[in-house]
């Protein structure tokens, strides 16, 4: 057991009652009001609930419904298993049988997956919203405090490099991330967090964490919508929200020559390379870019660069958020030095304590203390984070090392090109070298493309051939597959 703080939204509705807390479409909730509901829930949910269920597996979309739920779970003291709705049924099927869960709520929304999963699990008990809302009530004391050594949530990592693992989450590393953000974000009596991320993601999770800890309203959108986020940060009624890259570009596209409100002070972007002429426009349009640098193990981020230094240090994820620890470790297992690349690693309260059933990824993940990201990046003389690329991905070319992400950035920098992918494919002469896959906005030819990568790469980093396809392999994430662009160089040698 570890240290107990108090049940969190129990605490908050004692302390703000009457702060909103959750607002959604036209409708405002309190802290009072919602853990009105989630008491409430947690009365109906203990009809169905076994002894057994340690572990309650939810599929819902953004609303007000999963809030009360994600809530009412905690307090009966009960593991969460975030699905996504993007994955197909045989990848959500995975995740039930991997975190051994036997029960499952879902938006009633989702029934077809949900009834898809049952079909193939008969074991799993499945109620959807409509159903549990009309269980009747059983008695039941609000537990009064939690145990931040707990487990909260498991999650399911994108699945990027392989089989996706799921990370326990616990109450304290939560707590410990809403906190070392706030310490680095500061707090204000007007903050307001837009969501349109998802809450099966630490990206969207960690909102509303936040909210009860720090009892701030939190904007929910249902779906990303890229002019209702504008309109909300143009009024003044939200100061941040969270954004991966595709996010924001839409949003930069259609705000056009507008501006936000001087009361929005934070567009946290995450989740991914940023790529620079994207962070140059928003230094243009003035718009507060953090880069930031995090992951499901780190129960979201743990690095973050603040506009301040957003112009001397473009590209850069900042510095580790005050509770956390970077370090940057070399081939031969050495601290490196300042600009040189090597392995992330981390060390942190709000990293995860370890993944579910994964004995070889806990004993290749940890080490003494310190996480060990699988990404690369290097530190510069100040102690800025930049992040080149996922060391799965990396092109060695003549005992060159080539970064990906690198010369993904240059082909996107040309305005006929929509999207790039790029991986290694064998050669006779450097082991290695660099295939790169283009999704076009516009017509032009393979030759004049390697000629632009010419004038901005190093003759090694060019890729040897650049392929036109219609869409690049991603996952639900919409995080790109490099891995499958290998099979993509397959059929392209066959054909
Ligand atoms: P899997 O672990 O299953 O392969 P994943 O790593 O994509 O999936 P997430 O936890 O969603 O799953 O993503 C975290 C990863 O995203 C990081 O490890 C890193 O590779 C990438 N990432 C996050 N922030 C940045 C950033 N600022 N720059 C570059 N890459 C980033
Ligand atoms: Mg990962």
């Amino acid at each position: 057991m570890g240290e107990r703080i108090p049940n969190w939204l129990l605490q908050r509705s004692h302390i703000s009652p009457n702060k909103s807390a959750l607002i959604f479409e036209d409708q405002v909730w309190t802290f009072r009001e919602m853990q009105e509901i989630v008491q409430d829930l947690q009365e109906k949910l203990m009809t169905c609930l076994k002894k057994q269920d340690r572990r309650v597996a939810i599929l819902m979309k953004n609303h007000p419904k999963m809030v009360w739920l994600i809530h009412a779970l905690q307090q009966l003291e009960i593991e969460t298993v975030f699905l996504n709705h993007r994955l197909t049924p045989a990848e959500l099927g995975f995740q039930l049988r991997d975190s051994q869960v036997e029960l499952l709520f879902y938006d009633v929304t989702l029934a077809e997956i949900a009834n898809e999963l049952y079909a193939e699990n008969p074991q799993l008990r499945i109620y959807s919203t409509t159903q549990y809302e009309e269980f009747p009530n059983q008695q039941l004391k609000s537990r009064a405090e939690y145990d931040l050594a707990a487990i909260c949530s498991i999650m399911y990592t994108s699945g990027t490099t392989g089989k996706p693992k799921g990370v326990q989450q616990t109450y304290g590393n939560h707590w410990w991330s809403a906190i070392g953000s706030s310490l680095n974000l500061g707090l204000q009596s007007n903050d307001s967090w837009l969501c349109a991320v998802p809450l099966f993601h630490i990206s969207g999770l960690s909102i509303l964490m936040r909210s009860v800890i720090y009892g701030m309203p939190v904007y929910l959108m249902e779906q990303f919508d890229e002019e209702k986020a504008n309109t909300l940060l143009q009024s003044g009624q939200v100061t941040i929200m969270s954004v991966v890259t595709a996010m924001l570009s839409r949003m930069l596209e259609t705000l056009g020559t507008n501006t936000y409100h001087t009361h929005f002070r934070c567009m946290l972007l995450g989740g991914g390379p940023a790529p620079l002429p994207l962070l140059e426009r928003c230094v243009e349009k003035e718009i507060p870019v953090f880069q930031s640098y995090g992951m499901t193990e780190t129960s979201s981020q743990i690095a973050t660069l603040s506009p301040e230094d957003a112009f001397k240090k473009l590209g850069s994820a900042g510095k580790a958020l005050f509770p956390a620890q970077i370090r940057i470790i070399d081939q031969n297992g050495q601290e490196a030095k300042a600009e040189e690349p090597g392995e992330i690693q981390l060390k942190g309260p709000n990293i995860t304590s370890g993944y579910l059933a994964r004995p070889e990824a806990n004993q290749t993940s940890f080490e003494q203390g310190w996480f060990k990201t699988g990404d690369i990046g290097y530190l510069d003389e100040e102690g800025f984070l930049y992040v080149l690329d996922r060391r799965s991905d990396l092109i060695i070319s003549g005992g060159e090392n080539i970064y990906p992400a690198e010369i993904e950035e240059v082909l996107i920098g040309h305005d006929a090109v929509r999207e790039a992918g790029v991986t290694g494919g064998k050669d006779e002469i450097w082991g290695q070298v660099p295939y790169a896959f283009v999704v076009m906005r516009k017509p032009i030819s393979e030759a004049e493309l390697i000629q632009f990568c010419r004038t901005h790469l190093a003759a090694y980093k060019v890729p040897k051939k650049i392929m036109k396809v219609e869409t690049l392999p991603r996952n639900a994430s919409n995080k790109l597959l490099r891995r499958k662009l290998l099979e993509f160089l397959e059929e392209e040698k066959h054909s």
